[in-house]
């Protein structure tokens, strides 16, 4: 495998989130990474939109857990035929799951947590890309944003809503590509910590040179998957701990 995928846990009490499930051929990773925590439910289910390497492995996950609700961005002017989603169809459709596309603004609760809807703003662009659910995720004075692979497009979208953006942790969009993550974004976001979910040697070179140079003007941390593998990170509320080491700022061509 030469591509990226994303999936991110969430875990605050017994409540379990998951946002994005890989691609199909990592599916199996995620539920086996799942079950070997003692994840037997997931109560928010979020494919941040329609692509492989994001909701791929969405119908084996649906198979092995107990679902909660679904979130999903209404894509239905968008012809989708790819095998993965269509199996990600049935799977939806045998369990009965309650699937909801949820709009800016919507808010839920996480256990002690709040999860806030920032995008999509439309249910009509061009790139699939920039359907994709943007989550805002409080925890005491702790904030992070989850961007999916949101382009400047959203983003722009995403400020002219003038929802406050600010979090000390960023899920940087589109595996650090320059589509997204503009410099105006980033300012509004204030980040301390960018995190990073790219393939070493994927065939795109995310994270980009100029998105990486960004970060380290801005002095900030870069935590990333094509380094490390798998980020676990703890916060209190307050504090925010990480099981790996801060990454360098080596675009991912220069890593390859
Ligand atoms: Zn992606």
């Amino acid at each position: 495998m030469l591509d990226n995928g994303d999936s991110i846990l969430f875990i605050q009490g017994d409540k379990i989130m998951l946002i994005d499930c890989g691609t199909k051929s990592k599916g199996s990773t995620v539920v086996d990474y799942l079950k070997s925590i003692g994840i037997t439910k997931i109560d928010v289910l979020i494919g941040t939109h329609p692509h492989d390497d994001h909701m791929g492995g969405m119908a084996e996950v649906i198979n092995n857990f107990q679902i909660g609700t679904l979130y999903t961005p209404d894509t239905s002017n968008n012809n989708i035929t790819t095998s993965w989603y269509l199996e990600f169809l049935d799977a939806v459709d045998e369990k009965n799951i309650n699937w909801i596309y949820p709009k800016v603004g919507d808010r839920f609760n996480l256990g002690e947590a709040t999860v806030q809807i920032l995008a999509p703003n439309s249910n009509e662009y061009e790139s699939l890309n920039n359907y994709s659910i943007v989550t805002k995720i409080t925890y005491g004075a702790v904030n992070i944003l989850s961007m999916g692979d949101a382009e400047k497009l959203s983003e722009d979208e995403i400020l002219e809503n003038g929802l406050n953006v600010q979090a000390q942790i960023i899920k940087a969009g589109h595996h650090g590509s320059n589509t997204s993550s503009s410099e105006k974004f980033i300012d509004s976001v204030n980040p301390q910590y960018a995190l990073i979910s790219a393939k070493k040697g994927n065939t795109y070179n995310h994270p980009i040179k100029s998105v990486m140079e960004l970060f380290e003007k801005k002095n900030i941390k870069v935590y990333r998957t094509d380094e490390t593998g798998t980020i676990i990170m703890t916060t209190d509320g307050t504090n925010i701990t990480f099981d790996k080491d801060p990454g360098d700022y080596l675009s991912g061509a220069e890593l390859n």
